[in-house]
């Protein structure tokens, strides 16, 4: 299926869940918008398929809107913590297959997911994460000396290297280099598997001579 053959409803149209509808109705996907502000949902009619007035806090409310029939719903109420929360409940109980749920803190976000919501945001973290990858988006040409013309450094994955798994680099293949581990995160990997994804600010370490680590680490 094409992105833009999927259906999304997205609850809660404030600058967030606007953006997102926005998004989605730009990439070709049908969007239904809903919030119980009648202003927010004229707006929202501006850019959307549909866009509904509805208390989705309302089992019967929510019933009629047949969100089962959608293949993402995003929650994205956010000051009103105890109406995020309930309608993210009620959204599971019609039968949603996943529900996506913005939340404003840490405490938001675990109670979310205890009650079910297939994937929580976290806007203000996530987006740190983004830019500090982004910021990481360049390979670290230092090298550890080891002695004997052996050297260890690391490669930091940038957007260029984004979707090629550890194999395709074929660091092994070349004279003498081993990969000695693989770190996403805090997570690090001792002897990883070639057939891992790269992701960007993942972190590969090798090691070999010297010259041969910087012959490839430039034509990477
Ligand atoms: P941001 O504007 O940054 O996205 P936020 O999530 O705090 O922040 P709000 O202004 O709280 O933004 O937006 C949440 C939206 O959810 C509002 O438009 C509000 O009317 C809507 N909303 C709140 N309760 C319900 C409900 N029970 N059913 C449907 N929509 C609701």
């Amino acid at each position: 299926m094409k992105p833009s053959d999927k259906q999304f409803a997205v609850i809660g149209l404030g600058r967030f869940g606007l953006s997102v509808c926005q998004e989605l109705q730009a990439s070709g996907a049908e969007v239904l918008a809903v919030d119980i502000n009648e202003d927010r949902v004229r707006e929202a009619a501006n850019y959307v398929s549909q866009a509904l007035v509805a208390n989705c806090t309302s089992e019967d409310t929510v019933a009629e809107l047949r969100l089962s029939d959608y293949d993402m719903v995003m929650v994205a109420i956010g000051s009103d913590v105890n109406a995020s929360i309930l309608t993210t409940l009620v959204v599971k109980e019609a039968g949603a297959k996943s529900v996506w749920v913005k939340a404003n803190d840490k405490f938001h976000s675990k109670i979310l997911s205890k009650i079910g919501a297939d994937h929580v945001i976290l806007p203000e973290r996530d987006m740190g994460i983004r830019v500090a990858r982004k910021m990481m988006d360049k390979r670290v040409l230092e090298f550890q000396e080891l002695g004997s013309g052996i050297a260890m450094t690391e490669i930091v994955v940038g957007a260029r290297l984004l979707g090629q798994t550890l194999g395709d680099l074929a660091l092994c293949k070349e004279q003498g280099v081993q990969v000695l581990g693989f770190k996403r995160g805090p997570e690090v990997i001792k002897a990883p598997s070639l057939e891992k994804s790269l992701e960007i600010g993942d972190v590969i370490i090798i090691v070999g001579p010297r010259d041969t680590l910087t012959r490839k680490l430039s034509s990477l």
